[in-house]
């Protein structure tokens, strides 16, 4: 498993292999009866005469790209990635090889990341904006990775931050890694009667236009993915703000990744499969674009 997010993950098979990091996140999926087996990154496992190893993909915690070595021949199979720094994760590792099979959710040249600092930023001068109108900031973000990197990067004296279940849940699992997140309070362990103007509350966007957000009196809404880019996208959704940061590598990103592989041949899978592979054939690579048994990104949706 390269990691635990939905579309990536498969139930029902008799043993699974995933990096040590991801353990937590992949049980809470699989259940307690999965028989999940570990690598930490860089350690090497013969599997029927393949070296299998797991190195960094920079995604979520635990995301790993897998290294497959047999008969002098090496693979990457990337996973989703990429190449920002994140403190919730360890950074991606450009592994040499062979073939490299990447994602291509964001592969076309439109996307392009704004620093991350800078949105961080956008972020609290938002929430304060609305504080100062009394009202509360929902902040919508994908309740696996990019919730606790916000939560990670974020400055709780800025106000009190709430969480919808769903991201209190990994935020649970991600504290229990050891990973250091703001402090969060549980929506749902609030006392009636709670004044949520001022309050930050990070729940995951299917929750946006529920009966869910009613209690909250006043308030903005805002989405963090790297969907945001795109103008249209907040208007479709009646947002407020949209902040543009991802967890998945923008073009630039993707160029490099591929370029620091050193891999000849490539096939893309996950998202622009087919834009990526062109412009590669174009750069003269053996190309190809692949499809997936899951189509379209669910990770930012
Ligand atoms: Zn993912
Ligand atoms: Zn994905």
């Amino acid at each position: 498993m390269t990691h635990a997010h939905a579309d990536h993950v498969s139930a029902g098979s008799r043993a699974y292999l995933t990096a040590r990091p991801g353990e937590g996140l992949l049980r809470a999926r699989l259940g307690p009866e999965a028989a999940i087996e570990t690598l930490a990154y860089g350690e090497a496992l013969n599997l029927d005469g393949v070296r299998v190893s797991l190195h960094p993909a920079g995604h979520i915690l635990g995301s790993a790209q897998v290294r497959l070595e047999a008969g002098g021949e090496v693979w990457v199979v990337s996973g989703d990635y990429k190449l920002e720094p994140d403190p919730t994760c360890a950074p991606f590792e450009a592994v040499t090889c062979h073939t490299f099979v990447t994602e291509a959710t964001f592969g076309l040249p439109i996307y392009r990341w704004p620093p991350e600092a800078e949105v961080t930023t956008g972020i609290e001068t938002w929430w304060t904006a609305n504080q100062q109108a009394g009202k509360a900031s929902i902040l919508f973000a994908h309740s696996l990775g990019k919730a606790q990197r916000v939560l990670a990067r974020i400055g709780s004296g800025c106000g009190p931050i709430y969480t919808h279940g769903a991201v209190e849940k990994f935020c649970r699992l991600y504290r229990e890694a050891g990973i250091a997140l703001a402090h969060t309070t549980p929506v749902d362990g609030a006392p009636a009667g709670t004044d949520w103007s001022g309050a930050l509350i990070v729940a995951p966007p299917s929750s946006n236009g529920t009966p869910w957000m009613r209690r909250f009196g006043e308030f903005s809404t805002g989405f963090v993915s790297g969907w945001m880019r795109i103008r249209g996208a907040r208007r479709r959704r009646s947002l407020d703000r949209g902040f543009v940061l991802s967890d998945h590598a923008d073009w630039p990103g993707l160029m490099f990744a591929i370029a620091a592989t050193g891999a000849s041949h490539v096939w893309v899978t996950h998202g622009y499969r087919t834009p990526v592979a062109d412009w590669l054939k174009r750069e003269g690579l053996d190309a190809q674009a692949v499809e997936t048994r899951f189509e379209g990104e669910l990770d930012e949706e």
